[in-house]
């Protein structure tokens, strides 16, 4: 007779780590005033008591203090990383140590790993999923149907995350709620802008130890994270370069400042290149051929796909591990491409991820989301909702005053003025 296999209550990689992960975990909660306010209501009213939410986002600092604000509320809370590379296995290892929350998730797991992990937030059976590119709610949809009755909604951290949303509703296969947390303006404002633009170049830096003056940045991509990255190289000195494919965010970048160009022509004079579009096959074959040698290539945009790393690899004669999170490809042309971060995340995978300071925003639109979906149970309709301009709007309160900057008001003479249309010129 074959044992059943007993499932694990939690899967991390030492919980001999959890004294360190417990001592970043504080460290980062003195940049996290907003969601500790959200803790410490939820503690009071219990939105989630009854509720079991199953999160899949980066195992970081950040998303740590998301899951003890959950926990505070009543929720039954499990967390499984929402990338193979992102995992920081000290708090993986105090989350479960001292916060009694389960964790499922090893830094450097496979692919196999991953998606079995993807399996038991399911397992779980979830009324509420907290998302980070939309990975366990697109499981749910097409494995088990079975247990859409069980869930009130989701939330959903990423723009990836949330194009694959709305894909699913026009297929008519969202049935259910989605909170997009991306679109709030405390998020991807701070988040994808200056999160993406420091945590990028961090995680650059912290891969290979370069000097960024002087080098010449190619970035793919001139959304919120392109802008974010842009703006902060500059600022480290280095010349950039801007590939687009909207013209309107090709215009920005240019009267932003910066060199506009195809990829093909980029390719050539890159030293540094970043992809952060959200599509795929962003830098292909023909690029790679064009590159100078020891071009370095990385990704802060969307899986491990923008960078064809197919075609680079089918040009390699030699791969070899040159730093932590740096890989030296060979090319049978005599030259090397440096890849970084296997091509996935490289602010999560080389560096930490960004600054608790806006994950603080993010993830306090994430909490907020979640416990208006709770609220709202029932009475909600399949599709994806914006969160709303009243709980942004405290959100960005909340923290402007955290930070003591103090603002004016309208007085009655302007709140008047801006509501008429009689008075003009
Ligand atoms: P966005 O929609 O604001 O910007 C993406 C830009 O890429 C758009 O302007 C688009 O026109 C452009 N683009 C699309 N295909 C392109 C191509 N082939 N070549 C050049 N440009 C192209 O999105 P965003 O908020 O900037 O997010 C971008 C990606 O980064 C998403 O996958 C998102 O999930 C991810 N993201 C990562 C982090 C992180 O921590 N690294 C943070 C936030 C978002
Ligand atoms: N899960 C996919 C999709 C992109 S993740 C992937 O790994 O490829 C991008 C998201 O990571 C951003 O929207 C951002 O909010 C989140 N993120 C960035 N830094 C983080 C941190 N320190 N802790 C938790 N999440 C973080």
């Amino acid at each position: 007779m074959t044992a059943t296999p007993v499932r694990l209550k939690y899967e991390v990689k030492d919980l001999a780590l959890a004294p360190m992960g417990k001592q970043r975990i504080e460290w980062a909660g003195r940049e996290m005033p907003v969601l500790a306010q959200i803790r410490d209501r939820f503690a009071k009213e219990q939105p989630f008591a009854g509720i079991k939410i199953s999160a899949c986002c980066h195992v970081t600092t950040e998303t740590a203090h998301l899951a003890i604000a959950l926990k505070a509320g009543g929720a039954d809370a499990i967390l499984i990383a929402s990338n193979p590379l992102s995992t920081q296995d000290d708090v993986a290892a105090s989350l479960v140590a001292d916060y009694g929350i389960p964790v499922y998730a090893v830094k450097g797991e496979d692919n196999d790993t991953y998606h079995r992990h993807v399996q038991i937030a399911l397992d779980h059976r979830p009324n509420i999923i907290i998302d980070d590119g939309c990975d366990v709610v697109a499981t749910l949809v097409q494995q088990r149907k079975h247990q859409l009755p069980d869930l009130i909604g989701t939330t959903e951290e990423t723009t990836t995350g949330i194009v694959r949303l709305r894909a699913m509703l026009r297929d008519g296969a969202l049935t259910f709620p989605a909170i997009n947390v991306n679109d709030a303006e405390t998020k991807h404002f701070f988040d994808n802008r200056y999160g993406t633009g420091q945590s990028t170049l961090d995680g650059i830096i912290r891969a290979t130890n370069i000097l960024l003056a002087g080098k010449t940045i190619v970035v793919a991509g001139y959304g919120w994270c392109g802008k974010g990255t842009s703006m902060r190289a500059r600022g480290m000195g280095a010349n950039v370069i801007v590939t687009e494919i909207n013209p309107v965010a090709a215009i920005e970048a240019v009267m932003d400042g910066f060199q506009v160009m195809p990829m093909d022509e980029a390719a050539k004079r890159g030293d540094i290149f970043v992809t952060v579009t959200g599509n795929k096959g962003v830098i292909r074959g023909e690029h790679f051929d064009s590159m100078k040698d020891g071009a370095i290539v990385c990704n802060s945009g969307h899986f491990d796909i923008e960078i064809d790393l197919e075609a680079l690899k089918g040009r390699a004669s030699e791969v070899k591990t040159v730093r932590t999170f740096t890989e030296e490809y060979k090319l049978k042309s005599g030259k090397s491409v440096i890849v970084l971060g296997e091509g996935r995340l490289v602010n999560l995978a080389a560096a930490e991820g960004h600054p608790s300071a806006v994950m603080d925003m993010s993830f306090a639109n994430q909490a907020m989301g979640a416990e208006y979906l709770v609220k709202n149970k029932g009475k909600l309709e399949p599709g994806v909702y914006s969160i709303p301009v009243e709980a942004d709007q405290e959100i960005a309160r909340l923290k402007l005053q955290a930070m003591g900057f103090t603002i004016d008001a309208l007085n009655a003479d302007q709140i008047q003025y801006v509501n008429s249309w009689t008075s003009g010129t």
